[in-house]
This record gives C-alpha cells, sequence and structure tokens, in this order.
C-alpha cells in the first residue's frame, strides 16, 4: 500500500518549513530545485556519521561497507528507472554534466565535418551550448526542431531535421513550457535515421514514471536536486554497448584498470566514467529521494501536479492582461506553468510576490534563451509544483497577481 499524498502532511516532512522564517512559505520553484525531506537529510547524516571512507579503494571493513553503500545507491536508481543492468547508470554531479559527457565522450570522437546533430528550440541551455561546443569542434552542423505558437514540437518537419542526423538530443519535458514531448514517438524516428537519441529528462523523472528500456533511448539524464535529492549529484543512463564503446570522458583516478609510463587503460563501465573521488553522499541522498518519492509511487506524484497545473491553468487564465505560454492542456504538461503579466517585468513581478505573498517563483529566462526568443520574450515567470504544494497555494498566487495589476497600475 502506498502513502496517501496530501500535501499538508508531506510539507512536515521537509524541515525548511518549519523554520520560523519559512514558516508561511509559498515555494512555487520546484522546476529550479526542491525542497529536501528529512528522510534525505537523515540518510546523508546517517552515511557521515556511520559510514564514511573512501570508495572503491580500501579493503578495511569501513571502506568496504562505504563502497557497498554507494552501489547500493546505483541500483536503486537503475531499478527506479527501468535500466537493464546497473552498469547502465553512470554518477554525475547533474543533468549537466551528463550531457557534456556524452557531448565530449561520444560526440567529439564520432562526429566529422558535414554531421549534423539536431536539438529542439525548447532545449535548456545543458542541451544546446554543449552541442554548439562540440559541433564547433567537428565541424558538425545543430539544427533545431521548431516549437508551434501553441507549445509543441514541429513534429511536420521531424523527419526532414533528422534526414542524415547522427545525433538528436531532445527534452522529455520543457522548464518552460511544460511540455511533455512524445518521446517514445521521438526515439523511434530517431533510430529509423540511425541518430543517437540523448533525452534531457531533469524536468520528467522527478514528476512520473519513467522506463528507459521501454522509451529505448540511448542516453538519458536527470538530476538529484529536482526530486528531493541534494545538489551535486546527477545521472547519466547509457545503452550498455554505447557506454562499453565510448572513451573515458576524464582522467584520473578509478576511472583506469592500469596506467603505465606509455599510457593507460580503463576500468570496467560504469566507473570508467567516474573519475575521482565520488559524491557518496550524493549517491546515497539520491537513493533516500528514490525511497521517499516511492512511498507515494510515482503514478500518485504525477496525478498530484496534474491536479495542481490543472488547477493553475484554470485560475490563471482568469487574471487579466496574462499570457500563459505552453500547453492548454496540463495533460501535455509537466508540473508548471509560465506566463507574462501585463507589461509587469517578470523581476518586479517575482519579488513583488515574495514581499507581499512569500511566494517563491523564478522569473527570468529559464537558462532557455533560444526559446523565448522564439516565443517573442524576454523572460517569463514561472510557477512550478511538487508534492507539498496545495490547490490552495495556487488560488493565493491568482489573487496575488490580480494585486500586482493594481499595484503596478499595470490593470
Ligand atoms: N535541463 C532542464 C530541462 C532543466 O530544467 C535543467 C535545470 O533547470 C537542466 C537541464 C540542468 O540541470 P542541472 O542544473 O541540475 O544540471
Amino acid at each position: 500500500m502506498s502513502r496517501r499524498l496530501e500535501p499538508e502532511v508531506v510539507r512536515a516532512d521537509f524541515p525548511i518549513f518549519s523554520d520560523p522564517r519559512w514558516r508561511d512559505l509559498i515555494y512555487l520553484d520546484n522546476a529550479a530545485t526542491t525542497q529536501k525531506p528529512r528522510q534525505v537529510l537523515e540518510a546523508i547524516t546517517e552515511y557521515y556519521s556511520r559510514l564514511n571512507a573512501n570508495v572503491h579503494r580500501g579493503v578495511y571493513e569501513l571502506s568496504v561497507e562505504a563502497t557497498e553503500v554507494y552501489e547500493r545507491s546505483r541500483r536503486r536508481v537503475a531499478e527506479f528507472i527501468g535500466a537493464r543492468s546497473w552498469r547502465e547508470v553512470v554518477f554525475t554531479r547533474g543533468t549537466t554534466e551528463s550531457i557534456n559527457l556524452v557531448a565530449y565522450a561520444w560526440a567529439l570522437r564520432n562526429l566529422r565535418k558535414g554531421d549534423k546533430v539536431v536539438v529542439t528550440e525548447m532545449e535548456h541551455h545543458s542541451n544546446v551550448v554543449p552541442w554548439q561546443l562540440v559541433c564547433s569542434l567537428t565541424g558538425a552542423t545543430l539544427s533545431y526542431l521548431p516549437v508551434t505558437d501553441d507549445g509543441y514540437l514541429d513534429l511536420s518537419s521531424l523527419d526532414a531535421h533528422l534526414k542524415g542526423a547522427r545525433v538528436f538530443a531532445f527534452t522529455y519535458a520543457s522548464n518552460v513550457l511544460g511540455t511533455i514531448n512524445p518521446v517514445r514517438e521521438l526515439v523511434k524516428a530517431a533510430r529509423e535515421h540511425g541518430a543517437v537519441t540523448v533525452v534531457d529528462a531533469a524536468q520528467y523523472v522527478p514528476h512520473a514514471p519513467v522506463n528507459v528500456s521501454d522509451i529505448g533511448c540511448d542516453f538519458l539524464a536527470f538530476s538529484g536536486h529536482k526530486m528531493c535529492g541534494p545538489m551535486g549529484i546527477g545521472v547519466l543512463y547509457g545503452r550498455r554497448e554505447l557506454l562499453e564503446e565510448m572513451e573515458p570522458f576524464q582522467g584520473g583516478g578509478e576511472m583506469i584498470r592500469e596506467v603505465r609510463f606509455d599510457g593507460s587503460s580503463w576500468n570496467e563501465v560504469p566507473w570508467k566514467f567516474e573519475a575521482g573521488t565520488p559524491n557518496v553522499e550524493g549517491a546515497v541522498g539520491i537513493a533516500a529521494a528514490i525511497d521517499y518519492l516511492s512511498q507515494f509511487g510515482m503514478d500518485q506524484v504525477r496525478s498530484h501536479d496534474l491536479r495542481l497545473t490543472e488547477k493553475a491553468l484554470e485560475v490563471l487564465a482568469e487574471v487579466p492582461k496574462i499570457r500563459i505560454v505552453g500547453p492548454e492542456s496540463a495533460r501535455d504538461r509537466c508540473g508548471l506553468v509560465s506566463f507574462t503579466l501585463a507589461d509587469i517585468h517578470p523581476h518586479d513581478l517575482a519579488e513583488f510576490l515574495d514581499r507581499r505573498f512569500r511566494i517563491a517563483v523564478r522569473a527570468g529566462h529559464h537558462c532557455a534563451m533560444p526559446l523565448h526568443t522564439r516565443l517573442g520574450l524576454t523572460a517569463t515567470t514561472r510557477a512550478s509544483f511538487y508534492l507539498y504544494n496545495s490547490e490552495q497555494e495556487v488560488e493565493v498566487l491568482a489573487r496575488a497577481l490580480r494585486e500586482a495589476l493594481s499595484y503596478f497600475r499595470a490593470a
């Protein structure tokens, strides 16, 4: 039996909301990072208090146990995302490092002048800039699958874009529009064209069930801190055969089998990609976050997000002079809504919401400048939800936006 997701009860799991300064905070910046439950904080403290040693190095009992904890976390992640083997799970610093790993360890070595990399217009900078860098180093070209005016990928031009593509890198869910992309369809099309697929799942894995084996993608990236885990830990899922044939990303301790004066040979996957002392605390934390979310089950987390998104689309649409970007249907969105309000600058609006209503939202380009250019905007305000948010909080947001209109004399 899974635990019932009641936001008011769940909120009590998060110590930050008991802090006198933040007790009344309406935290709607979950797409940037989520708060951390007691269960995750305790797992990290427990690790440092009872099991801390460097991993994969010592033969003494404490180090062996620390190594077991680290590798158990990897197996927990593999099971959570439906990987066929724990060897397909590489720990990184986060989504950004995971995508850079693919760009440098796979693409830089495999792309030639004239090859094509395809991304989409709705990508976060971390799924644009690594490809720009690698294209400039290899002479490959970068093309962008367009976004329609209503915030979907324009699939009518998918085949034309994928023709001759070696890499197709796209987001599972947009951090600005909220759009959930038809990932299976995109992977299938890429495969038919012989392109390697890289899925940025930073905004999706925290919010819904994911099974990489069903999706059939080659790589998939996400971050621990957006799913109740700590910062500085992330995951690159990679299909085993591809990881096996890839060269390392970084060199150093632990990623080698043997180092000689005249060269080196590499450790097995996934350790080949984990140079240096790894973030054991992060691995413990992400596994604890997975355990925490699994009490509710990801279907329930998704239903809760959906309810809040439906509510937000309903009540925000009634606010005068609001422009909501992204799909009209909540079903096509992960749990977030971005908008502009009259001619109020999003930074001014976010400051007003914080000072007057204790609502934390994000304002700016959300690391998606090309998408904002496509939308004809420089910035938006974004409200993003998670399991401790309630429908009442969404209602307060709508009321606060109406007050902002009169405060800024924009009504
Ligand atoms: N991709 C998307 C869609 C994101 O929303 C983010 C973070 O906001 C990232 C990638 C980058 O994640 P990180 O900063 O954890 O590496």
